[in-house]
Formats: structure tokens, sequence, C-alpha cells
């Protein structure tokens, strides 16, 4: 069997590679194939939290986040079908109130806002408008991203999958690439227990377990796994907010009743309509509370994002020092720690009084991929030749994958690198020691 490019892994970013290279290549005359060795969305994707956020400290980051967004937020009229999209607003607090925290803050905001970012720099006073209840002291300061919001995770996923399939990409599912194959410096084809495939470049998109591979040619990129926990939780709030909501979307609450209203979406489409222009005023959003935006809180080191379709919250750690390292992505504990169930209860009910009747309703363990420089790698390796790596993407994949799925299908057609810059992740900025294969 022969293919143009095979990809390994269907995640977030394999699909969404997939369908790009698909959308503009000929299906007979140099097909795209992607192989997994599950179901699409099988590993960390099927499970993200999804947090379409752009306040980045990196400004690569965050302009990949922003075009994301705008793809994300197009997606379902593009290709009519849900994806779950949902403008919740992302609210992030300054790590602290010390003033260098704060001044970078600000500066991050005004760099951003002159990306074409709809941000803005929000107070004390102001957090507690968008969060009502929340407990936040005086000097406290946010970015506040009115249009930001999540999808879901397996609609997106299986929308991508449709656009990959319908454009003519072969995917399949069940399928493990057990070595990748290389001939005098350049790969060759990818080994199967159905055969093998021969092809001109692989693209290693594999997760958690991209390192694996590599290390079966030889090469040692620098990729560590940790192991990252979260809870679903709900309270009588968002109890509530479920027995009024509309079955099929579960965001179209009773109106205006304070802060156990979910967004309406029609609130937030007219407070959105000028995407390129004027931006959103803050007032809207208040206004039209949902029980409470996604919260990113690195003062007390974590997240929560309200999951209205389930009527309840997704809450984990924001602070990558807590996590503790994977030896192996086949062998990964999925027991929740009770002092990290503790530590939620205690945690999320001190910045939101809300949740002091919380009750967990699910608990998830997953796996996150890092570099040493927490940069992604993304891009050809110079080792050998047509061999692309895909991976280390942390906790922030899901929302950059558009716009990672646009650059390197540029990068494998010979196009000019416009969607990211290719130097910022370049593999090459490690030496991948050799290591005996
Ligand atoms: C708990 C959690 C919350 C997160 N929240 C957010 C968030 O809010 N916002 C955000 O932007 N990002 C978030 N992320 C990060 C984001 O989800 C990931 O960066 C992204 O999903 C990674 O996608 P991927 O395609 O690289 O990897 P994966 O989704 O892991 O896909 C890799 C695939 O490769 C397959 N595979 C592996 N080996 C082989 C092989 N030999 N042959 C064939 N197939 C193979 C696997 O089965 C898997 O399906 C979160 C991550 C976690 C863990």
């Amino acid at each position: 069997m022969k293919a143009r490019i095979v990809i390994i892994g269907g995640g977030v970013m394999g699909i969404s590679i997939a369908a790009q290279l698909a959308r503009q290549t000929d299906a007979l005359k140099e097909p795209i194939m992607l192989l997994e060795r599950g179901s699409v969305g099988g590993g960390t994707s099927g499970r993200s939290s999804t947090i379409l956020r752009q306040f980045n400290e990196s400004r690569c980051i965050a302009s990949m986040a922003r075009d994301s967004l705008r793809f994300y937020s197009r997606f379902e009229d593009k290709i009519g079908r849900s994806i779950g999209f949902l403008r919740t607003g992302v609210l992030t607090l300054a790590k602290s109130q010390d003033p260098a925290d704060i001044e970078q803050l600000e500066e991050l905001v005004a760099m951003q806002a002159t990306m074409g970012i709809d941000i803005t720099r929000v107070s004390a006073r102001e957090i507690r408008n968008l969060i009502p209840g929340a407990e936040v002291e005086a000097g406290t300061v946010g970015a506040w991203e009115c249009s930001a919001g999540c999808v879901d995770s397996t609609r997106t996923l299986e929308a991508f999958s449709c656009l990959a399939r319908n454009k003519g990409a072969i995917l399949r599912p069940g399928t493990t690439v057990e070595k990748i194959l290389v001939k005098a410096g350049r790969v060759c084809g990818v080994r199967t227990a159905e055969g093998d495939i021969q092809c001109e470049d692989v693209v290693v998109a594999a997760g958690p377990w991209t390192r694996g591979l590599l290390l079966g040619l030889g090469l040692d990129y620098p990729l560590n796994i940790t192991r990252t926990e979260h809870l679903h939780v709900t309270n009588s709030s968002l109890k509530e907010a479920e027995a009024h909501s509309d079955p099929e979307f579960g965001m179209h609450g009773p109106e205006s009743s304070g802060a156990t209203s979910w967004i309406s979406r029609d609130i937030l489409d007219a407070a959105l309509a000028d995407e390129a222009g004027e931006g959103t005023k803050l007032g809207s959003c208040s206004e039209a509370s949902v029980l409470h935006p996604t919260l990113i809180d690195p003062q007390l080191g974590f997240y929560a994002r309200c999951d209205p379709l389930h009527a309840r919250a997704r809450v984990g750690r924001c602070s990558a020092g807590q996590a503790t390292p994977v030896a192996d992505p086949d062998h990964l504990d999925e027991r929740i720690d009770d002092e990290f169930r503790d530590w939620v209860r205690a945690t999320l009910s001190r910045r939101l009084p809300a949740y002091e009747d919380a009750e967990e309703v699910g608990a998830e363990v997953r796996m996150c991929t890092e570099t040493k420089d927490s940069r992604a790698l993304i891009g050809p390796t110079p080792e050998i030749k047509g061999l692309y790596l895909v991976s280390g993407f942390s906790g922030c994949g899901f929302k950059l994958a558009p716009s990672v799925g646009e650059g390197v299908a540029q990068m494998l057609l010979g196009q000019p690198v416009s969607a990211f810059e290719p130097e910022y992740f370049a593999p090459a900025r490690f030496s991948a020691l050799r290591v005996p294969g």
C-alpha cells in the first residue's frame, strides 16, 4: 500500500493536519493517510478541557490561538454541523498582586489588543461583576476575553474527521504503527500489523506516545509526560440551570435570573457581532452572566470551566509544578488522589463560594506532553528527511490545532508557512541525542 503522507495519531493535531492536507491534495494521486491505534480522540484530545483562550506570554502562541478561535467560531457554519462551540468568556487572573505581575499582565493585554485580540484588563470590581459572589481582594486584576470559550471535544474531532474524509483522506482507526521505516537517512514508510505502507513523509502526532516511536529510530527528543487530574463537580445552581436548559444545546436558561442563568447565545452573538472591528463591550457579557465565565486562577492554581451540556464544571490545576511524571504512557495510574479531591473542594470554594455545596460527579486522569522549554515541537527533524514532529503541546494544544493543521500542511506542501513562526517550534533547536535504537 502507498500514500503520499502518513500521519500517525488521530488526536486533534493529526486530524486537523489530515483535514488541511486533504483539502489541498489529489486524493487519488497523492493520498493522505491517518493511522490511529485506537479511536479518533481516544488519546488526550477526547478528554481535553478545550478552553480556547488567547491570553499568553508568547506573541506567537497568542496569534495562533486568535486565528484558531476564529476558525472554531466559524467551523459550525462552514460544515453545517455542531461542534458545541460556546462563548463562555475567559478570565485569567494575574499571577499575584505583586506590581511586577500586574504590570506584566497589563503589558500583555495591551500588546494582544493591538493584535486584534478581543481582550481587556479588568479590575477587582469588574471581576466581581463578571463572577457575582467571587471572593476577590482589592488590587486583583485580570485579563478578560469576552469572545473566548470552548468546544465539545468529541463533536469537534468528528467534524474534523468528516471534513478530512469528505476531502479524500483515508482515516484508519484501529491501526497501530509499530515502526517508522527509514532508508538512507530518509523516511520510506511505516510498519503496521496489516503490512507496510510506503510513503514520502511521516508526521508523528502521537501525543504522549511520540517519544517512544522516536526512540525506536534512535532519536531522543526531550518530551516529558506528566499525569494530570481533573474533577467534574456540580452544585445547586448548576442543577437549577440544567432544569431550565435547552436539551439540545443546554445553554438557554431563564432570562436574566441573576447568577444562575446561562449565557444566552443571542445576547452573546449580538455582543460579538463585530468580530473584526470595535471589539466587545465588557458590560454586555457581565450582564448576561453565565454561572461563571471560564476562570484561570494562577493565584490559587486552578481553572474552572462550566460545561452546560452536562450541568457541571470541570476543575483542574493550572500550574504544571504539581504534575507527576509518567514513565510509560501505556500504564497510566488512573486513580484520583484524595489529596487532589480535598484541594479542589477547598480551593474552588475559597474563590467561588457558590461551590461550597459542590458534589463530585466525575473525575479523570490524563497525560500532558511537554518539552523542556515548554514550546511544542512542530516541523521536520534534521536527522531524518521526511520525518515531521507535531507534539509537546502541554495544556494548550486544542486551542491551537487549526493553526497547527494549516501550518504543517503548508510545510509539507512546500508552501511558505504563514500560520505560525516555524523557527519558534523547530525540532532542530534540540540535539536529539542518538541512543541505541
Ligand atoms: C486534562 C487536560 C486538559 C486540557 N485542557 C486543555 C484546554 O483547556 N485547552 C487546550 O487548548 N488544550 C488543553 N489540553 C491540551 C490538549 O488537549 C492537547 O494538547 C491535545 O489534545 C494534544 O493532541 P494530540 O493530537 O497532540 O495528542 P493526542 O490527543 O494524545 O493524540 C495522539 C494519538 O496518537 C495515537 N497513537 C499513539 N501511538 C500510536 C501509534 N503507534 N500508532 C497509531 N496511533 C498512535 C493515540 O492513540 C492518540 O489518539 C488539555 C490536556 C489535558 C490532558
